[in-house]
């Protein structure tokens, strides 16, 4: 709390010296570089936090995976999920689905 953090500003996008650790825009409070994604190819996950709102977001990664990769994957999940939240519901029962296990052509049947 309360610790001052001396951080020098950088003029202009250099980057390239820490590829590890990545920020973007928030999709929820849309603050400018709040959203740190952090790629640990060792552990095989990608960690995304917003420190301002604190939305928190992980996946998996390959070798392949890049930071904004992860950055992309979690507007693509946040964007199913208002979905998901927007669609009502038919009959207040999601996720309840009963899986009919119909006898696919059993027999002909026998007439008469
Ligand atoms: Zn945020």
């Amino acid at each position: 709390m309360g610790k001052r953090k001396k951080s020098a500003r950088k003029p202009g996008p250099s980057r390239g010296k820490d590829p590890l650790d990545t920020t973007f825009t928030c999709l929820f409070c849309h603050h400018d570089n709040s959203v740190t994604v952090r790629v640990d190819r060792k552990e095989g996950v990608a960690n995304l936090v917003c420190k301002v709102c604190d939305q928190r977001y992980q996946s998996k990664v390959t070798h392949l995976t890049e930071a904004v990769d992860i950055y992309s994957e979690w507007i693509d999940a946040a964007d199913a999920a208002e979905k998901a939240r927007d669609r009502p519901s038919r009959a207040g029962a999601s996720s309840s689905i009963r899986p009919v296990a119909a006898p696919a052509s059993v027999d002909d049947s026998d007439d008469d």
